[in-house]
């Protein structure tokens, strides 16, 4: 909390990709994983556009379990190719507890997806990792639920938490979700971990993207999350709500000339 460490936490995610500072950073690619081609060429657009971290599904937490599950091993074997390609670090899901190893092999920041905010077995394993966290706040978790979840990692040793708020339940059916963007000041008040936000699952149309982008940053979030898929209408997962490189060229755009006026 703030009464123990008053100064906000700034740590590095991967070589050279800092969190918590002055840089707002962007983390940014596909909901999952399709194929090499789709991975790439995304890859290489978020990267040109200025994302610092890839992101991408290797396993998938589907609602329906008939619903397409991820690639598993083989995406995370494509996620380093791309980090090879480009350079970008990459930040995956691990949804199940026994894949922690699995996948701290080939991520460099581990994503707690909102489904498992509060599954402590998880959460105290990836204490127990030398890698950062990505821990996203459940469709209904409080604040104060989503900081003890918090606390299990760092409990368990590992510092590096970055908190992610990517929507909430509530009666409103026009969003996915309500973006919660009293979040950010709300954490930032209650602790030094930095605090992004997905304004994709929070909003779930690429229409409504930007305009969170910009409220985010306004708020003072870190950073954001962001899903952009090289064919958004073919995209097996969440395409309604990824944006097209272009889309989060223009994005990144505004927001570099959001920062120069400031
Ligand atoms: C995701 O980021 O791919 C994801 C599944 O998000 P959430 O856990 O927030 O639903
Ligand atoms: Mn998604």
């Amino acid at each position: 909390s703030r009464e123990i460490r008053p100064e906000p936490s700034v740590f590095e995610l991967a070589p050279g990709v800092t969190v918590g500072g002055r840089e707002l950073l962007v983390m940014a690619g596909p909901c999952s994983v399709e194929g090499e081609e789709q991975l790439l060429e995304t890859a290489r657009a978020v990267k040109a556009a200025g994302a610092r971290v890839l992101r991408g599904g290797a396993f998938k937490p589907r609602t329906s379990p008939y619903a397409f599950q991820g690639m598993e091993e083989e995406g995370l074997k494509l996620l380093a190719a791309a980090r090879e390609a480009t350079g970008l670090p990459i930040v995956t899901e691990v949804v199940n507890p026994r894949d922690v190893d699995l996948v701290a092999r080939y991520a460099d920041i581990l994503q707690v997806g909102a489904r498992n905010v509060q599954n402590f077995p998880l959460l105290r394993l990836l204490g127990q990792q030398d890698k950062p966290v990505l821990l996203k706040r459940g469709m209904a978790t409080t604040i104060q639920e989503f900081l003890m979840s918090a606390e299990y990692i760092l409990s368990e040793g590992n510092q590096r938490v970055v908190l992610c708020e990517r929507g909430i339940r509530t009666f409103e059916t026009a969003t996915r979700n309500t973006l919660d963007l009293s979040a950010v000041p709300v954490l930032k008040e209650q602790t030094h971990l930095p605090v992004v936000i997905d304004p994709s699952h929070a909003t779930g149309h690429a229409s409504l993207v930007p305009s969170m982008c910009y409220a985010a940053v306004a708020a003072g979030c870190d950073g954001l999350l962001v899903e952009v898929h090289n064919h958004p209408e073919t995209a097996s997962c969440d395409g309604p709500q990824s944006l097209t490189p272009a889309g989060f060229a223009a994005v990144m755009d505004k927001l570099r000339r959001f920062a120069a006026a400031a």
